[in-house]
């Protein structure tokens, strides 16, 4: 099956503070949560991409939260610098890419304001974190492309028994 994944996820250095977020690598994972993405990788046909590199901003960069989360959507940086355009451009290209590949399921990084399936944080810039999704995660849903997040491992791999 084809799988995007967030880039951060298979550890290239695309975070906004310059690092990653390697599943592999990373030692809030167990060993066992680490075999498990292994063998999806492994599995899979992957498809690497990160929305807000894609959208034309630098790495590193500054963190941006979503601060209007209706339409008109509006993404600023703490120093209300407005990145909306690049999350949206950004979200876009990840449609796109599945619509052209037939990819029908995608692994993104919770919490992100563009990668996140279930939480985002609030907008503050106090590290509260609210339910919603990140503009990407959000594009994809609603386009009827199932998006798991690193900690939803098992389910993603339920998916892709059930739908292969
Ligand atoms: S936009 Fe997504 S893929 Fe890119 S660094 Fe953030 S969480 Fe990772």
């Amino acid at each position: 099956m084809k799988i995007l994944i967030s880039a951060c996820l298979l550890g290239e250095d695309v975070r906004y503070d310059g690092e990653n977020s390697s599943i592999a690598q990373g030692s809030s994972f167990t060993f066992s949560q680490k075999e498990l993405f292994m063998d999806i990788l492994c599995d899979n046909d992957i498809y690497s991409f990160c929305p807000e590199v894609s959208g034309g901003l630098p790495t590193p960069r500054e963190a941006a939260e979503i601060v209007s989360r209706t339409k008109p959507f509006i993404v600023q940086n703490k120093d209300k610098t407005d990145v909306t355009i690049n999350f949206l451009v950004g979200a876009k290209g990840a449609l796109d890419l599945c619509n052209e590949e037939g990819i029908k399921v995608a692994l993104l990084k919770s919490k992100s304001p563009s990668c996140g399936n279930e939480e985002i944080y609030d907008g503050t810039f106090s590290k509260n974190l609210i339910q919603g999704q990140g503009l990407t995660a959000k594009l994809l849903i609603e386009n009827d492309i199932e998006v798991f997040n690193e900690n939803q491992l098992n389910q993603l791999k339920k998916f892709i028994k059930t739908n292969s």
